[in-house]
């Protein structure tokens, strides 16, 4: 029915269809990804682990794995592995194995761009209020958190620091 001039226009006709998706949304075992997050060792001596979860909790996500280590250099090379040839290689091995760190894996829907998104740019200008970065720091190398940059990468991180079957599920 359409309706009355002047009356906002009724969502009534689509509720039961919304209904439908969200139910379908929920079950969507394809719209659930899993992205490594780890808390660096800056940002568990400045007592921000707690802070950290928090934001990714109240944003829908589920923790799906956790620990504390102090990483190996082995392990810290194969991790950034990928910066192996850049000028601030040395110093970020250095800085990521200084101290414990906290291990985690996340799931959600879109959970590698949606927790790169809260985590904030790199570069500290850049990195907006509001995101973990633009809130707590304004260092380019001790920048708080690691989040994996795509689900080829997560997965190849999530194998590195937890194994094949490090995980609760
Ligand atoms: N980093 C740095 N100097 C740079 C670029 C990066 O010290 O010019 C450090 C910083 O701690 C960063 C990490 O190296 O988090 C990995 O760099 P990447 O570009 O992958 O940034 P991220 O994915 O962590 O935002
Ligand atoms: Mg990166």
């Amino acid at each position: 029915m359409r309706p009355a001039r002047g009356e906002p226009p009724s969502t009534l006709p689509f509720l039961p269809d919304l209904r439908r998706r969200i139910l379908f949304l929920r079950n969507c075992k394809m719209a659930t990804e899993r992205t490594y997050i780890m808390v660096k060792p800056d940002g568990v001596e400045r007592r921000l682990t707690g802070e950290i979860i928090r934001r990714f909790e109240n944003r829908g996500l589920t923790l799906v794995g956790l620990k504390m280590l102090i990483p190996t250099r082995e392990t810290a090379e194969k991790h950034y592995a990928v910066h192996n040839t850049k000028p601030f290689f040395g110093e970020l091995v250095d800085f990521v194995t200084s101290g414990p760190v906290v291990a985690m894996v996340w799931e959600g829907p879109d959970a590698v761009k949606l927790t790169r998104q809260m985590i904030g740019a790199t570069k500290p200008a850049d990195a907006l209020p509001g995101t973990i970065r633009g809130d707590f720091t304004c260092d380019m190398l001790l920048n708080l958190i690691h989040g994996s940059d795509a689900p080829e990468t997560a997965a190849e991180e999530i194998a590195l620091w937890f194994g094949e079957n490090g995980l609760a599920r």
